[in-house]
């Protein structure tokens, strides 16, 4: 079967909705009960299904009816009838007819990688380029309004081997989040402990309580002020010893080139639900990496097909070092969509072999999890 000739001849938009274990709090945005995603059918002339997600976390990025409107109504004329290896120029096309919507443009490339994969029999991070690395730090986020439920997780986490923990911080007072670290630095003195605010500090008086938090030994702090305080983001990496890490600061590739002119950080979390797809996830690495910034394998609340997407992007992106947080398939969602668990062993991701992404999800559990369905063909 040549993949040149594989033509999309149908998109299958499904909005499911994923019940998850526990509350948690973040700087800006709250989850509990399910956190919403779009799942992406996509079916090419000669019988191959490519899988997607788009991810959305409305105090972030975008909403997944959103999502959903994007690719049903505005994506799939300009994805029906195309040849699934053309993937530049559907992108190209994708951007040209919608603006913004990442989740919905990386489900589509997630979607079309996956079936070019299947088509060629290689996996995804052989189509981006090679793999260089075959297995990723996990690191695992606490956010939990009741620190005794972590600190029972942070026990479960280190008998599955994991050894990286980002606690969420800047929900409560600052008194809360110098005691939850202090806890953690006591009972785990080798634990890498990095921190995230979420947006939630005020620039105000920042400097003088994320000195505090520096006494931790933590391995990062991530996005304390709003993602639009690029000055701020700027005196705080100058200032601090700690690595400062932009999260909400940086989307694009343009972002990317923003932040390492301004010097707003030390490392940059790449997610694929903010670059719009794992191919502009890798532009904006590269741009970080001519800059000597670090790259984070960050996520959205997601399952493990958007998981597996931002595996393969890691796979070959030199400069991600830091990890990746891929955690909410194992340890988050009370159930996962994919037909296999995704693959975590001794505190690391495995990077799958197999053609495409690697694992497809369940369909009973998508059909399960399925609040609304739109078929589109060509
Ligand atoms: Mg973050």
């Amino acid at each position: 079967m040549s993949m040149i000739n594989e033509i999309v001849e149908q998109l299958t938009v499904r909005h499911c909705r994923l019940p998850v274990r526990s509350r948690r709090d973040h700087g800006s945005g709250l989850v509990s009960g399910s956190v919403d995603v779009v799942i992406l059918e996509l079916r090419t002339s000669g019988g191959i299904t490519g899988w997607g997600e788009a991810s959305p976390w409305a105090v972030f990025t975008g909403t997944a009816e959103a999502a959903a409107a994007a690719l049903q109504r505005y994506i799939a004329p300009v994805v029906l009838g195309r040849h699934i290896a053309e993937i530049p120029a559907i992108m190209t096309d994708a951007d040209r007819t919608i603006a913004g919507h990442p989740e919905a443009k990386a489900a589509l490339e997630t979607a079309l990688l996956d079936a070019v994969g299947k088509a060629a029999e290689l996996p995804v991070w052989a189509l981006l380029g090679g793999r260089l690395r075959s297995q990723i730090p996990l690191s695992v986020s606490l956010a939990d309004p009741e620190f005794d439920a972590d600190i029972d997780l942070v026990a479960k986490l280190r008998a599955d081997g994991i050894g990286i923990v980002k606690l969420k911080t800047g929900t409560k007072e600052h008194a809360f989040d110098v005691m939850r670290l202090e806890r953690l630095r006591k009972d785990y003195p080798g634990l890498d402990i990095r921190v995230d605010y979420n947006q939630g500090m005020e620039p105000v008086d920042a400097l003088r309580r994320l000195r505090d938090i520096e006494l931790f030994d933590v391995t990062f702090i991530e996005q304390p002020v709003s993602g639009a305080h690029l000055e701020t983001m700027a005196m705080l990496a100058g200032a601090l010893d700690t690595p400062l890490l932009a999260d909400e600061s940086v989307f694009s590739p343009s972002d990317m080139m923003r932040a390492a002119q301004g010097r707003i950080c030390d490392a940059v979390s790449v997610k694929i639900m903010k670059t719009g797809g794992l191919r502009r996830g890798l532009d904006v690495s590269a741009i970080a990496a001519s800059a000597g910034i670090a790259g984070y394998g960050g996520d959205m609340f997601e399952s493990g097909l958007a998981h597996l997407a931002g595996t393969h992007m890691i796979a070959a992106a030199p400069n991600i070092t830091l990890g990746c947080e891929f955690y909410q398939s194992s340890y988050y969602l009370s159930h996962d969509l994919l037909s296999q668990p995704f693959p975590v062993k001794d505190g690391y991701v495995i990077v799958p072999e197999g053609p495409g992404l690697g694992i497809d999800p369940d369909d009973e559990m998508v059909r399960q999890m399925t609040v609304s369905e739109q078929v589109i063909q060509r």
